[in-house]
C-alpha cells in the first residue's frame, strides 16, 4: 500500500480518502479496512482504534495525529472531571472502533482560495480541518465564505464575509480550542462561567433576577449566524442550555454552546481563554471536597464521581 504523507492541517478523513485514490481503493472507509486487514498490521492489541491503527501505518505519533489532523480536540475540549487529560492519552476514554465513522468523515467545507492554493504549491488541493469547524462558515485565513467540498470551485462565491466583532470572536476562541493539547475539566469550566456570569450581574439561579445568559447571547451574536448555526436559540429552543450552561452536568462535550457563551461574556478572546483555562486552586477544590462531603454524607470525595460533582456545584449555586 503507497501510504502518502500526511499535510499540515489535513484531515484524517480527507487524507484517508487520497490514500485510497492513490491505492485504487474505493473510499477512505474502504483504505481503513484495507489497514485493518493487512495481514502484516500489529497485532499486539495497540492497534484497536481508528487512531492507533493509522498512527502505526503512517509512522505518526497518536497524540499528534489526534491533535492536529482530526476533530478531536473541539469534540473532547470540555470533559468530565477536575483535572485535564492530554488527547491522545492511553488511560484517557478509549478510542476505539466506534469513532471509525468520526475518523473516516470527508471534508464537508472547503474555502475555493486555499484550494487555488494548495493546487498552487502542493499540485493538488486537501480537506483541511481548520474549515470544518463548528459554527465557522468563513476561511478565517481568507475571510472568505466556505464552500460546500462537493460544489464545483467558483471564483465569484469566494467573496469576502462581512464579519461582526463577535462572530470573529467565536471563531478565535474556537481556533485555539481546537490547539489545546489536553481538555478542559467540566468542572473547571463550570465554575469559570459561574464567575464570570456573577460578576456580569446575570442570573445564576432559577430564582435568582438578572438578564440570563441566553438573553445576553441574542443580544451579542448577529441575527445570521445564529439562524445559521443555532436557530433553536432564536426561538427559545436552545435558552435552557445555555442558561445552564454554569451547572448543567448533561452535556460536558457541548462545545459549541461553550465557546458560544464565552463569545458572549467577553470582549476578547484572549480574556475568554485566560479564564476559561485558568485551572482550579487549591482553595476551590477545598470547598468543592467540602461540598462533596457535606451533600453526600461521605468522608472520601473522591468516591464521588464527575456528574455528582456537577449537580454539587448546581445544588450550590441554589444555596
Ligand atoms: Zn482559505
Amino acid at each position: 500500500m503507497h501510504i502518502p504523507a500526511l499535510l499540515p492541517d489535513e484531515l484524517l478523513g480527507g487524507y484517508l480518502a487520497r490514500l485510497a485514490h492513490l491505492n485504487a481503493l474505493t473510499s477512505g472507509a474502504a483504505a481503513l479496512d484495507a489497514m485493518y486487514d493487512d495481514p502484516n498490521r500489529p497485532r499486539n492489541g495497540a492497534c484497536t482504534s481508528p487512531f492507533e491503527l493509522i498512527a502505526r501505518v503512517v509512522g505518526a505519533d497518536k497524540a499528534h495525529l489526534l491533535r492536529a489532523h482530526s476533530l478531536a480536540p473541539q469534540a473532547l475540549a470540555v470533559r468530565p472531571g477536575r483535572d485535564p487529560i492530554r488527547h491522545g492519552d492511553p488511560r484517557a476514554l478509549p478510542l476505539k472502533r466506534r469513532w471509525r465513522d468520526d475518523v473516516v468523515a470527508p471534508a464537508v467545507w472547503r474555502c475555493p482560495k486555499c484550494v487555488n492554493e494548495d493546487i498552487g504549491f502542493w499540485g493538488f488541493a486537501y480537506a483541511r480541518r481548520s474549515a470544518q469547524l463548528p459554527g465557522i462558515d468563513w476561511c478565517t485565513k481568507h475571510g472568505v465564505a466556505l464552500q460546500r467540498a462537493t460544489a464545483p470551485i467558483g471564483e465569484s462565491a469566494a467573496a469576502p464575509v462581512d464579519l461582526s466583532p463577535s462572530e470573529s470572536r467565536y471563531a478565535e476562541i474556537m481556533d485555539a480550542i481546537l490547539d489545546l493539547s489536553q481538555s478542559i475539566p467540566l468542572t473547571q469550566a463550570s465554575i469559570r462561567l459561574r464567575q464570570r456570569m456573577q460578576q456580569l450581574g446575570l442570573r445564576t439561579r432559577r430564582d435568582s433576577s438578572g438578564p440570563t445568559m441566553s438573553g445576553l447571547v441574542l443580544s451579542v451574536l448577529s441575527r445570521r449566524w445564529l439562524e445559521r448555526h443555532r436557530p433553536h436559540v432564536l426561538n427559545g429552543g436552545g435558552s435552557a442550555d445555555l442558561d445552564n450552561i454554569h451547572t448543567s452536568p448533561l452535556k460536558p462535550f457541548a462545545i459549541q454552546d461553550y465557546v458560544l457563551a464565552l463569545t458572549a461574556l467577553y470582549a476578547t478572546a484572549d480574556e475568554a481563554l485566560t479564564d476559561l483555562l485558568r485551572p482550579l486552586d487549591a482553595a476551590e477544590r477545598a470547598r468543592l471536597d467540602d461540598l462533596v462531603r457535606r451533600r453526600r454524607g461521605k468522608q472520601d470525595a473522591a468516591a464521588c464521581t464527575d456528574d455528582q460533582l456537577a449537580q454539587d456545584l448546581h445544588e450550590a449555586a441554589r444555596q
